[in-house]
């Protein structure tokens, strides 16, 4: 998750929503992204989403079968549906997101819905840490805009 949190400063300081992404498997790190929605003037490039475009490119494979990530926002509906379809075994979340997240937040992809994967997933893995850096990045574009 630290590496994570290290993805989301770098979304912060390209003005970006700081949010990061990383996916490991067999422990160690095989992607690492962030969001760059703005920068690319995309909605798609969420910080899960480019995870797992690395991920997959890195091992030549659209399964990500016994890889893990490590998010620091609770993915919204797009990239947990992205999570599934990758068969991604374990997702742990810094912080909730109570505008989009879509794994308790505003819906639970992982529990109520029957998809043919299951994924497991935990809340609030280093929260203070992903939760602050959200704080304080829309409290600096508060004051930008004025
Ligand atoms: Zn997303």
């Amino acid at each position: 998750m630290k590496e994570a949190l290290k993805e989301a400063k770098k979304a912060y300081k390209k003005l970006e929503v700081p949010v990061g992404a990383v996916i490991v498997k067999n422990g160690e790190i095989i992607a690492k992204a962030h969001n760059l929605k703005e920068t690319k003037k995309d909605t798609t490039k969420h910080a899960e989403i480019l995870a797992i475009q690395k991920a997959s490119k890195k091992l030549g494979a659209w399964r990500l079968e016994d890889c893990e990530m490590y998010v620091t926002l609770e993915p919204c509906t797009m990239c947990a549906g992205a999570i599934i379809c990758s068969r991604i075994k374990k997702v742990y979340i810094g912080t909730k997101d109570p505008k989009t997240g879509a794994c308790g937040s505003v819906l639970n992809i992982f529990e109520d819905y029957k998809f043919n994967h299951k994924v497991e997933y935990e809340l609030g893995i280093m929260q203070e840490e992903s939760e602050k850096i959200l704080k304080d990045f829309f409290k600096e574009l508060r004051k930008l805009k004025k």
